[in-house]
Formats: structure tokens, sequence, C-alpha cells
């Protein structure tokens, strides 16, 4: 069980969530991080006393030392202080939700230290996940999921005493705000409506995600590093009411899920409370008014997100990292209003399509292809 909690991202909607697990549950904050958000560390840091607060933004740190100059509290900047925060010696957790590919470093720094890492950044594992789980094998490290998916497959597996029973992952997906419409319906589609979630309240990088489905694909991705399965044994179920977590399928057609109310802080504390439970902060769920569970395909030929990152986990090598960095920079373009809806899918297809893969690559093949599909998408 973890007490003393280092949280990347602590300013977004998971590392807020996860502040209000730690304070519900009596554990502490070791070190927060944001990216620019000065005046929300400052409020957080007075409440949660860190012994370490980093800005990645240098002028946000330098705006956040002036606020703190009353209290001890240390800050840094910069990767510097990420690596720093990552690795600092008091924590024995390191909750990693800053949003995407910048999270990867600071996340392998937590594992040489034999940190458990309750791992909310999907794109790590997306880009890096057979070098992030060789790393944490070999460090020891914990790597307990906070993404909601993985939390219930991780919660189905826990009576499980031989993987080999398992026959299939099965991963619920809420359809996002789009399920049902066409591709022609979509080409119209704007940066506020595809930011209302049905669901869930989460950041603008993800929900965007939710929206185009790349979010299960990454998710899919996860899956199988987080799970050492192959991607014949993961499937997708739309499940709009999100309320089934996700299923395991086992050999003799039993099949496990785990339910709850679409509230975040019930992973998160699974992440930080396992092999235990504890009273916490999420909301319960009530079965009488939670509506009939439903169930159906997804359409891979109007969400082409998910088709090419299904795509992507069977090529398996640099073409998880090659698919993340093209979407990072594709959404990026989108919530800018440079691009359309649509045009995130073709951005990524192009990426893929130009970009050549590596098998069994390095970390410095896997940061290349990164970098050449963010080229590849900002120069089409
Ligand atoms: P968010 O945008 O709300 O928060 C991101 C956090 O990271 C903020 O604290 C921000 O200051 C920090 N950050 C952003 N860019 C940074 C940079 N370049 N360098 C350093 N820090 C930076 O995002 P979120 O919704 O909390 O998601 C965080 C991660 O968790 C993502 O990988 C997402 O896929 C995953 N996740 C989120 C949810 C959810 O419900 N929000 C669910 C499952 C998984
Ligand atoms: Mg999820």
């Amino acid at each position: 069980m973890s007490k003393r909690i280092s949280i990347l991202g602590s300013t977004g909607s998971i590392g807020r969530q996860s502040l209000d697990v730690i304070a519900a549950c009596g554990m502490e904050a070791a070190a927060l991080t944001a990216n620019s958000n000065a005046a929300r560390m400052e409020e957080q840091v007075r409440q949660f006393k860190p012994e370490l607060a980093v800005m990645m933004d240098e002028r946000a740190a330098a705006d956040l030392r002036i606020r703190l100059a009353d209290t001890p509290v240390r800050v840094a900047s910069g990767m510097e202080g990420l690596l720093e925060a990552a690795e600092l010696p008091s924590a024995d957790t390191v909750l990693t939700a800053v949003v995407g590919m910048i999270g990867l470093r600071p996340t392998m720094a937590a594992i040489r230290e034999g940190k458990r890492i309750a791992l909310a950044n999907k794109e790590t594992l997306v880009c890096a996940g057979q070098l992030v789980m060789e790393e944490a094998r070999d460090f020891g490290a914990e790597i307990l999921p906070v993404d909601s998916e993985h939390s219930a497959l991780f919660q189905s597996l826990q009576g499980c005493r031989d993987r080999g029973e398992v026959r299939r992952l099965i991963l619920t997906c809420s359809g996002g705000p789009f399920f049902g419409k066409t591709r022609t319906e979509l080409q119209g589609v704007t940066r506020k409506d595809a930011l209302q979630h049905p669901n869930w309240s989460m950041g603008a990088k993800i929900t965007i995600d939710s929206a185009t489905l790349m979010n299960k694909g990454l998710e899919f991705i996860e899956a199988m590093h987080l799970y050492q399965v192959p991607p014949e044994k993961i499937s997708i179920v739309i499940h709009r009411e999100s309320i089934i977590h996700s299923l395991v399928e086992y050999c003799d057609n039993g099949m496990i899920a785990q339910l709850g109310a679409p509230d975040m802080r019930l992973p998160i504390q699974y992440a930080l409370t396992w092999p235990r439970r504890t009273v916490g902060p999420a909301d319960p769920l009530d079965l009488c008014s939670c509506g009939p569970l439903t169930f159906a395909q997804p359409d891979l030929d109007t969400f082409r997100c998910l088709d090419l990152a299904l795509k992507a986990a069977r090529t398996g090598g640099t073409a998880g990292a090659i698919l993340n960095g093209a979407n990072e920079a594709a959404v990026a373009l989108f919530l800018e209003d440079r691009i359309g809806f649509l045009e995130i899918a073709d951005r990524v297809a192009l990426a893929l399509d130009r970009v050549p893969v590596i098998q069994e690559p390095s970390m410095t093949q896997i940061l290349e292809a990164d970098q050449a599909a963010r080229e590849a998408v900002l120069s089409a």
C-alpha cells in the first residue's frame, strides 16, 4: 500500500482526483508537478505540503517561487524537475498523470528507483511498452493501472492463479459523443462538439481521443503490454453506460467484470491501496437506477482511428510510437482549429504510411519514430 506519493501532472483531471483520494485515504504528497498553472499549484502545495513542487514551464516556476516564498517547499522546473520528482527518495509511489509521451522519461526514472508506478499516462506504454515493462521487471517496480478499463481487468484478474486460463480480455468503450454517427455527419464536427463526453470529465486531449475512439486503440495497446497478451486475445465492446469498466473471459466461458459508477477516483485509489481496499471518496453505484446495460460492436469504418490503432497493435515494433506521436500532433492541430475532425485519422494514417516500422526498437529508435511521425503530420 502506498503512503507517500509523487503526482506528475497534479493540476490535471487525474491529478486533482488523485489528490482527493490521497486526502480521503490519509496518504501524503511527496512531490507535485504541473505544466504552467502556477496559481492552481500554489493552492495544492498549501493544502498538501509536498517537499517539492515542479513547473515544466520556467516562467511559471519563477512565478511559483515568489508565491511560495513563505513556505519551505522547494520549487524546480523543466524536465530536470520532473525527473527529480519521479526519483524523490521519500516517495514510495509515483502517479504518472501527465498527458502525452512527455511522461516516458520520468516513468523510466521512477521505475529505476524501484517505485510503485500508478500509471495513468497511457501514451508511455503505447510508445515504449516493451522497454518499460522489461525495465519494471529488472528493477522490481510494480506497475499498477489507473486507467479505468485496465484497473477493471486487473481487478477481474485478482483471483486468477494461472494466466493460461484467461481466454480473452474485453475492453469496454463508451462510444464517445459521436456513437451512431456516419462519416458524413462527422464532417462538420467542431472542437466544442468533440469536447463533450457523455460520461466522463477529462483533459482535452483524452476527450478528443475518446471522440475519435483513438483512446480505445491506445488502451488496446496499453492492455497488450500491461498484461503481456497478443492482440488476438483482446476485444472491444461498445457499452454506452460506462458501468462495466472491462471484463476477463476465462477458458470455462465464465466472465468476471468490474462494475462501478463512472468515477476515476476508484481506479486511482485501487492503484494506491492494492492489494488492500479501503473506504474512499468514489461514488457508489446504484444498480436499480443505472439503467439497462447495453453492448454493441464498434464501427471501425466510421471511427478510423480505432482501426489504425488495431493495425498498429498487430504490426508491433515502433508502430505504437508512430501512431501515438502522429495522434498527439494531429489532436493538437484539431484543438487549434487547424484541421477538421476526420483529418485526425487522415494524418495518423499518413504518418503510419510514411514512417518505416522497426521491430525490437531501442529507446533512441522509439524517440526517432515519434519525432518522424510528428513531422509527417505537420508537413502534410
Ligand atoms: P489533463 O490535461 O487534465 O492534465 C494533464 C496534466 O499534465 C496537468 O497537470 C498538466 O499541467 C500536465 N502537463 C501537460 N503537459 C505537460 C508537459 N508538456 N510537461 C509536463 N506536464 C504537463 O489530462 P488528464 O485527463 O488528467 O490525463 C492525464 C493522463 O491520464 C493522460 O495520459 C490520459 O490519457 C490518462 N487518463 C486520463 C483519464 C481521465 O479520466 N482524465 C482516464 C484514463 C487515463
Ligand atoms: Mg480509459
